[in-house]
């Protein structure tokens, strides 16, 4: 009997998104369903590894029937158990779904590119409804004794479920029973210019058969595979096309981004043999948590039999935006996923990847300047991990890291080697700071004496750049220092400033006392040239962005008290020092002091605790200084 089923809402509008708004580049629904019949092929191949008489012939087949105007993708894979196909195809949306609905409302659903996107989705098998009115499943899963099931649906809010007791080999045969505009499918020149532009490197025989015209009128039909079947990653790189490079990414891509930037082929000789074909993305993921993401890792072949997709083991975290193919000659075929992921030879590899990637990311940094700046806008928040997490790693990372800095225009970035080499030679350490952006940077005032130096300043903008700092102590033996955290350089030793906290000694404890509730200390220093003071943080207290970050996250961390640091040479604090000193108006002194001290805030693009109060106080003192 029958079973009628309604599709999941998303699924529902996906569908009727495909049947009647996607009409350009049609021809993508056929690579689609080849790639899920060679997904089914890996499965099922990799299953017969340990149970030896399930190994077939492998192979996918493609059936025109001209006067039924149907076409049927077949293949000999893993099959479905009536719960998979219900799974996977009809109820139960993926979070792939709304991922493309959403990128369909945002490029509108005219964008020519949308159907090259939607494997990257994991929705490929709904591109079927681009071509065809009705489809139908038929399907046995491999091993076990499940029934076939016949999947069939117009796609058009329900599909229906039925037991189908001709099908008795394992395998999937989705047929497609073409609209009225879809005639083009049924020429065989037709598909078989879509399976080389497309599929030719899947590496199991694609079978169209050929007609031919006898001279007695009868027709001969023969099976003729269409494909080169030669894995690409096995190709020489100059010998494959841009099209089949993007096709390939569409298919193995961690994650739904538009395009490839580099494809990176490699050929290991030595203590280990393989094979590997890298792409870097061009773009980091609309939304840097998707689960797509935490899908990292490479796709590993042994000796060109598929072993699994996202094998960790391959590639460092920090490299996870880096999707691709790794086909090892030297690792043992018949062995379970879980052992063969304990074997050491996989760190091997995965040091010649690392060491490959990032030699590939230096070359582009020294020959395609743009190109590299705009990759290491998308993920250099990501490499910049390896630093701190792969020490064996972190120079050759440290070569990779670009910042702004105070001396340089906005969006003018350097690397820590061209920093050095424009140091003048009184300038000893690497000066940084760190911040949320380059605007609340700028205005610090205790960069005022890096600027009448000469010295300039990395502007370090990403959320990570705090907690790498920790780990990063030197570059090309020059230490890393922050520019303002703790004692500036000699003012412990400094007479004059030993001489001014002498001098200015009420105003200091009346200041101290003012600001009792926020600072820990308030003391002179020689790091201010024009600006009255400053804020510092203590030397291994967190920086206030830091702490905003944790706060944002709803962690709650004791605020750290900083230091407020004052200009012995400013006449502002010569003015105050009298007032303290007279000692009769206590209030004022209070009050400056207050004015003071969110004036630094602000300047150091910190938020003032009590905004009204600072807008009086300032009312207050603009009323009594018009005259
Ligand atoms: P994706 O292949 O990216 O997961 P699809 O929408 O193309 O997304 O397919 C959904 C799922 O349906 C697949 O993940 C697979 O589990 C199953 N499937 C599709 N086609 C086949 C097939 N020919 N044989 C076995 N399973 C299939």
């Amino acid at each position: 009997m029958a079973k009628e089923m309604t599709f999941k809402t998303e699924v529902a509008q996906l569908l009727d998104l495909m049947i009647n708004s996607l009409y350009s580049n049609r021809d993508i629904f056929l690579r689609e369903l080849v790639a899920n019949a060679a997904d089914a092929l890996d499965k099922a191949r990799f299953e017969s590894l340990t149970a030896p008489d399930t190994a077939r012939d492998w192979k996918i087949r493609v059936d025109i029937d001209k006067k039924g105007r149907t076409l049927t993708i077949s293949d000999n894979g893993i099959g479905m158990s009536e719960e998979e196909v219900v799974e996977h195809i009809g109820t139960i949306a993926k979070s792939g779904t709304k991922a493309f609905m959403k990128m369909v409302k945002e490029k509108g659903s005219d964008g020519a590119d949308l159907p090259e996107m939607i494997g990257q989705f994991g929705v490929g098998f709904y591109s079927a409804f681009m071509v065809a009115e009705k489809v139908e499943i038929r399907t046995k899963r491999s091993g076990g004794d499940a029934p076939a099931v016949l999947w069939s649906s117009n796609g058009t809010g329900s599909y229906t479920l039925d037991e189908c007791p001709d099908i008795t080999e394992p395998g999937t045969e989705v047929k497609l029973f073409l609209k009225p505009d879809a005639d083009e499918y049924l020429e065989r020149w037709k598909l078989t210019s879509i399976i080389h532009k497309y599929s030719d490197y899947i590496e199991y025989p694609i079978i169209i058969p050929s007609v031919k015209k006898n001279e007695d009128n009868t027709e001969t039909v023969t099976d003729e595979v269409v494909n080169s079947q030669k894995a690409i990653w096995l190709r020489r790189a100059s010998e494959v096309k841009d099209d089949e490079y993007k096709s390939f990414y569409g298919h193995i891509a961690n994650y739904a981004g538009t395009e490839y930037l580099k494809a990176i082929h490699m050929d290991a000789e030595g203590t280990t043999e393989f094979k590997a074909l890298l792409f870097l993305p061009k773009e980091a993921p609309f939304n840097p948590f998707v689960p797509e993401l935490q899908k990292r890792g490479l796709q590993l072949y042994v000796k060109r039999v598929f072993i699994t997709d996202e094998c960790k083991e391959l590639i460092p975290e920090y490299l996870r935006f880096v999707c691709g193919v790794v086909d090892s000659s030297d690792l043992p075929l018949n062995v379970s996923r879980e052992i063969l992921q304990q074997n050491p030879l996989l760190a091997k590899i995965r040091n010649a990847v690392t060491s490959k990637l990032l030699s590939e990311m230096k070359k582009m940094l020294e020959n395609d300047r743009p190109a590299y700046e705009k990759f290491f806008h998308e993920f250099g928040a990501m490499l910049k991990e390896g630093i701190h997490t792969d020490y064996a790693n972190s120079d050759k990372i440290k070569d990779l890291a670009l910042y702004e800095t105070m001396n340089g225009e906005k969006g003018k970035l350097v690397t820590l080697a061209e920093y050095i080499s424009a140091m003048p030679e009184s300038q000893k350490c690497i000066y940084y700071l760190t911040g949320d952006k380059r605007e609340s940077l700028e205005s610090n005032p205790g960069l005022e004496y890096y600027r009448k130096n000469g010295f300039d300043v990395l502007f370090m903008t990403d959320p990570i750049d705090e907690w790498l700092a920790q780990s990063f102590f030197q570059y090309q033996k020059k230490d890393l220092k922050p520019a303002i955290k703790g004692n500036f350089e000699g003012d412990d030793k400094n007479e004059e400033l030993a001489e001014a906290t002498k001098k200015h000694a009420k105003l200091i404890a009346a200041i101290k006392e003012a600001l009792a509730d926020n600072v820990s200390e308030v003391k002179f220093s020689s790091r201010l040239i024009d600006s009255p003071c400053c804020i510092v943080t203590e030397g291994g207290a967190m920086n206030p962005q830091l702490e905003r970050l944790f706060k944002a996250m709803n962690r709650d961390m004791p605020v750290s008290k900083r230091i407020l640091e004052l200009n012995a040479g400013h006449v502002l604090i010569e003015k105050l020092s009298a007032i303290a000193e007279a000692g009769d108006r206590p209030d004022d002194v209070k009050l400056y002091a207050k004015v003071l001290y969110d004036q630094a805030l602000i300047t150091e693009g910190s938020p003032i605790p009590d905004p009204a109060g600072f807008a009086q106080a300032i009312t207050k003192l603009m009323s009594e200084s018009i005259k």
